[in-house]
């Protein structure tokens, strides 16, 4: 699950760190175009769009409604496989990553064929999403969200969350 604020405050953190390297070799007092936020935005949109179809092929109900639990962004309920995205995330610009962290709870359900199970993941989170994590007491939830919350900060967390879910839930594409 994402949770609120501390999420919201980790993504802000990490948006900059991007735009700093992306953005490094032009001046900082440039006028950031109009029209690269647009295609940038547009990009973002058909990802999130993608990982959707892929969810629900395999068999994942993604509902874009406010969660049943307080607070959260994103979350999953093992036993319905419904994932629901709080449509706040839209107006947040973190659509993407919210969709990217459930996705991968999704593959620990597929891998775990029912019960939700860590995947083994040998990748190291960024420093930034540690916080994010180490504060579940249940070492069982912390590995799942270690998980989550270590794909999500990739640089290439998009297709990392793809190709999970591809192989976990072994999807034919
Ligand atoms: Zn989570």
């Amino acid at each position: 699950m994402l949770q609120l604020l501390s999420t919201y405050f980790l993504l802000m953190s990490l948006n900059f760190d991007e735009t700093s390297l992306k953005y490094r070799s032009t001046t900082r007092d440039q006028p950031v175009e109009n029209n690269r936020i647009l295609a940038q935005n547009r990009e973002k949109n058909e990802k999130f769009n993608q990982l959707k179809q892929e969810l629900e092929k395999a068999g994942f109900e993604v509902i874009l409604a406010l969660p049943p639990k307080r607070g959260a962004y994103g979350l999953l309920q093992v036993t319905t496989k419904k994932i629901w995205i709080n449509p706040v995330v839209f107006n947040l610009h973190i659509a993407l990553p919210t969709i990217i962290h459930e996705s991968v709870h999704a593959s620990q359900v597929c891998a775990g064929k029912g019960e939700i199970t860590a995947l083994g993941l040998t990748l190291e989170p960024i420093n930034q999403a540690r916080p994010f994590f180490q504060r579940y007491r249940d070492i069982h939830r912390k590995d799942l969200e270690r998980e989550a919350y270590t794909v999500q900060t990739q640089p290439n967390s998009f297709e990392l969350a793809l190709s999970l879910l591809r192989e976990k839930c072994q999807l034919n594409n």
